[in-house]
């Protein structure tokens, strides 16, 4: 064989997996190529994939996952449009100006979906997640709480923010990176979130704001978001102190506007002075894409907005990312014009339907109890019925990855750390008919694990939470 010839024969497409070696010569390859340090030269395309490809199978189907908030299902035009577009660098908006336009557009949608007062003002900015959009939150609350209180700030002191022991990480890391004492209410009973008066006890003259979930990762509940603010204008009467507050609402975001449209949680509360979502939860975008707005200039202190010129044109900015690209914006802008209002109340309805139909499915086995019905997000928990002791829901979680679902178990937070729950998220994509399923393969295992005479697992041996 000339090197030629050799050449062409490695780079030819091959059929069966070519790191079985000797068996086939063909691929040119006898080891697998080095895994954790640079491999000495290059390897065919075609190989390349298929070796990453196979290694890839060992994940689990996204489909089946039940534990993430995040998109795992597209339609095949998204998906295109959005490896079309995968060279684009969003914040490169002189190179690419209708990318940038459609985020532009996608800004005042959102406002007007969540009642800004004005919907045109280009208030708001897409992120990577949410993770980044409620730092920027975040970051606006304690710089307008500075600039009132710059006295006492250069002085010495300490900003605090207020929230439910149950808040998504990224507020804990806010609170950490950005030196904020976070003030965590606990859950106490049936109270697994936020409430109203013991949002407003924890104020006083250095809290930057009180972050408010709709809904809450824990367990799909929606914060009482009016009465928050109802007691903090209660506050502000009695004290002067003005908190402002932030609302996470990654996930309900873009379920509350089209199932509950007369839930008032948003900008039609004067003192909501930002809101955040996650694209690429219920804007059923694929990860990763967020999105956070602003009342009005007052929320959003002008010394955060950082010009640059050197892309050519004169570009504001408020991220902590720069470089990105501009594939789930257009993905995200894509979803709006294809499914408008009616489109996505009805996609939301029926996921809502999904998850009150299983949750009702599950109750009915007898051995569990609802802690959420999947009324609120399309998101439930649940935990064993007290007469239950011979298996826990780290034994349902593990029995149940056996059939291929992934659903988590993991502990409330305090003070019901005694709690252990199964949490269930339905996405686009999960079909009543799936749901169905999962019902099935549950009240199939009960005889197995009635058989069991104590509890298998425990919270190391879980499925891990996933946020
Ligand atoms: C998912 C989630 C986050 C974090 O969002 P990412 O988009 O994953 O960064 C923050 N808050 C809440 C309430 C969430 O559900």
């Amino acid at each position: 064989m000339t090197s030629q010839e050799g050449r062409q024969a490695r780079h030819r497409p091959v059929w069966v997996n070519p790191f079985i070696g000797a068996a086939n010569p063909a691929s040119g390859i006898t080891a697998v190529p080095s895994r954790r340090r640079l491999p000495g030269g290059p390897t065919a395309p075609a190989t390349v994939s298929r070796l990453i490809r196979d290694e890839l199978m060992l994940d689990g189907n996204p489909r089946l996952n039940l534990a993430t908030f995040v998109s795992t299902w597209m339609e095949p035009e998204a998906h295109a449009l959005m490896g079309d577009i995968a060279d684009r660098n969003l914040v490169d908006r002189d190179e690419y100006p209708a990318t940038a336009e459609l985020e532009q557009r996608c800004i005042p949608m959102l406002r007007h979906l969540w009642n800004a007062p004005d919907p045109d003002a280009s208030l708001g900015t897409s992120t990577v997640g949410s993770s980044e959009a409620c730092m920027l939150g975040g970051m606006a609350l304690k710089r307008r709480w500075s600039q009132r209180n710059a006295d006492r700030y250069a002085a010495g002191a300490r900003p605090n923010l207020v929230m439910g022991v149950n808040t998504q990480v990224c507020w804990k890391k806010f609170c950490n990176y950005w030196e904020v004492e976070p003030r965590l209410v606990p859950m106490e009973g049936d109270r697994f979130h936020l409430g109203a008066e013991e949002a407003a006890e924890r104020c006083d003259e250095n809290t930057i704001g009180v972050v408010a979930v709709l809904g809450s990762t824990m367990d799909g509940s929606y914060e009482p978001v009016a009465d928050i603010c109802a007691a903090l204008d209660v506050l502000e009467e009695r004290t002067g102190w003005s908190v402002p507050v932030h609302v996470d609402a990654a996930s309900g975001g873009m379920i509350a506007p089209f199932l509950e449209p007369d839930l008032v949680w948003d900008f039609r509360l004067p003192r909501v002075a930002s809101i955040n979502v996650s694209g690429h939860k219920y804007g059923m975008v694929y990860p990763g894409l967020g999105w956070v707005l602003w009342r009005d200039r007052d929320a959003l202190p002008g010394d955060l907005v950082e010009h640059v010129d050197y892309l050519g044109g004169d570009v504001a900015t408020f991220t902590l990312n720069f470089s990105r690209s501009g594939s789930q914006v257009v993905a995200q802008y894509y979803n709006f014009l294809r499914l408008g209002y009616e489109g996505f109340r009805e996609v939301q309805g029926a996921l809502r339907q999904v998850a009150t139909h299983l949750a009702g499915q599950i109750e009915g086995l007898g051995c569990f109890r609802l802690l959420t019905r999947g009324d609120e997000l399309p998101v439930f928990a649940f935990t064993t019925a007290d007469d239950v002791t011979r298996f826990n829901v780290y034994d349902v979680s593990r029995r149940l990855r056996e059939w291929g679902w992934l659903v988590p178990a993991y502990a409330f937070p305090p003070n019901r750390e005694d709690l252990r729950v199964l949490r269930v998220v339905c996405r686009n994509g999960f079909s009543l008919d799936l749901a169905d399923r999962l019902a099935d393969d549950l009240r199939g295992l009960l005889p197995w694990l009635h058989r069991q005479s104590a509890p298998m697992f425990g919270p190391d041996d879980a499925t891990s939470f996933h946020h």
